[in-house]
């Protein structure tokens, strides 16, 4: 059976966790995804309180900061920032990859340089990803250098990975659509560098948050400004896809409804130019309910009809910890909120996300393996499941459809239980770890303060939201 087939290999990551310890394989996939910001240049910071963003209005995205506050970067030893290590890969601890049409993957570390995204992708089976291609957090990065440039496309070649599963993530500070022109020529500016960066990488995508009014003109003004922005990209670069991402709705963001990205479409002169990545979290926060597969069918239904699904070329697959229409951005783990199991299953057996990065931005709590190893094994499963009813089907053959309906129904729990399971158990063994290191800091005085405050900051984060 293949559905069975797949499921056992997702049960790789808890298996394989000390393998991939003992072989000191570089793919610790970074600390995290998300949290810390070091590319090319591995920033010997310490880890303070941002310091006081530039000069920049509340990036209209900090709906994502709830997943980069996650696990602080190791304070401790530093031992890690080892660059020569990068050679000596050893694959055999990677997750196996699953055959499939559908390209799930997750937002990977790109810690140490770009080239090492494409190890941290390959090591938990995933079949796309995303990365980000200097500090989202910084106006300027340091340029890709030639030997991070050569072996990104070195790697992206031994692990198979095609460009058009890459999709890359935008800076988060930029916004087109602010109506302040020296502030959008500062957004801009860094905008264009990160598309030069997918070029020299051979990338085709790239994805970013649409931007916001700031509260200072109306969704029309910053929408306009957003399309003059692509359309001056466009002209300035080559071939990449400048990829809007729909938003969750809150304050003054531009992106949440597809009217409004539809309309920044309308305004873009050439088309082969745009795309739109639909993220699940932030559509349901929207109020476009997907939690359900008939919800998911409507709610495609009016992306056909309000953008078009050519323009569809990636998604971000995320569960939700708030209700649908709550316009409040927070990652679930997948099956673990309000979207639910089902509602993956619905996405992972759709014809229209076929050959699409599918990327999970969820929490992996600084164990990627284990965990977005687990969920992309699931995810996978989930469209096996499909997969199997639907032939059935099809050929119109004696099949007790009722009863398979119900073994699906059942194999969804078991797959959600899995990803509750490991999520459960390694959300544990940090928050306790982290307990201990706070513990630890507090006995050491002053000095190590510091500790204490990126506990406070991860407890801020799991609780209370702020626009
Ligand atoms: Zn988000
Ligand atoms: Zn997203």
């Amino acid at each position: 059976m293949s559905s069975t087939g797949v499921v056992s290999a997702e049960a790789g990551p808890s298996t394989r966790r000390s393998e991939g310890k003992e072989a000191g394989v570089r793919v610790e996939s970074g600390y995290n995804e998300y949290a810390e910001e070091y590319l090319a240049t591995p920033a010997p910071k310490k880890r303070k309180r941002p310091t006081a963003p530039e000069a920049t209005p509340p990036a209209p995205d900090d709906e994502h900061d709830t997943q980069n506050l996650l696990p602080p970067a190791p304070t401790a030893p530093k031992r890690k920032r080892t660059t020569k290590k990068t050679k000596e890969v050893d694959t055999t601890t990677f997750l196996p990859r699953v055959e499939s049409p559908w390209k799930v993957g997750a937002h990977v570390s790109a810690a140490g340089g770009v080239e090492n995204a494409v190890l941290n992708a390959a090591a938990i089976g995933a079949n796309a990803f995303a990365l980000f291609l200097k500090s989202q957090r910084k106006w300027e990065g340091p340029p890709l250098s030639s030997s991070s440039i050569r072996l990104f496309k070195e790697r992206m070649k031994e692990c198979g990975y095609d460009p058009k599963h890459v999709l890359p993530h935008g800076n988060y500070l930029v916004n087109l659509g602010n109506p302040d022109a020296a502030k959008r020529a500062k957004s801009y500016e860094c905008f264009v560098d990160d598309l030069r960066r997918c070029e020299s990488l051979g990338l085709k995508y790239y994805n970013f948050h649409p931007g916001s009014t700031v509260g200072d003109a109306t969704p029309e003004e910053s929408i306009r400004h957003i399309s003059d922005s692509l359309n001056a990209a466009h002209k300035e670069t080559e071939g990449i896809v400048t990829v809007l991402e729909n938003m969750a709705g809150s304050g003054n963001v531009i992106g949440s409804s597809f009217a409004q990205i539809a309309a920044i479409i309308a305004l873009v002169e050439d088309k082969t130019r745009v795309g739109v990545c639909v993220d699940t979290c932030h559509a349901h926060a929207a109020g476009y309910d997907i939690s359900t597969a008939e919800g998911w069918e409507d709610v495609m239904k009016r992306f056909e009809e309000e953008i078009g699904l050519k323009y569809l070329c990636g998604m971000h697959l995320n569960d939700s910890k708030t209700a649908c229409g709550s316009k409040r951005d927070r990652h679930e783990n997948i099956g673990m909120g309000t979207l639910g199991i089902p509602a993956f299953h619905a996405i992972l057996t759709d014809e229209r996300t076929k050959g699409i990065p599918l990327i999970l931005e969820t929490a992996s709590f600084e164990r990627p393996v284990e965990v977005w190893g687990v969920e992309i094994g699931v995810l996978n499963a989930l469209s096996e499941l499909g997969r199997s009813v639907d032939s059935g089907a099809d050929k119109g053959e004696a099949r007790e459809g009722k009863k398979e309906k119900e073994d699906v129904e059942k194999e969804m729990e078991v797959l959600g239980g899995r990803v509750k399971e490991v999520v459960g158990r390694i959300s544990k063994e940090v928050e306790k770890a982290k307990k201990a290191k706070g513990v630890k800091a507090k006995a050491k005085g002053g000095k190590r303060r510091k500790v204490g405050e990126d506990v406070g900051e991860d407890a801020d984060d799991d609780g209370d939201e702020d626009d």
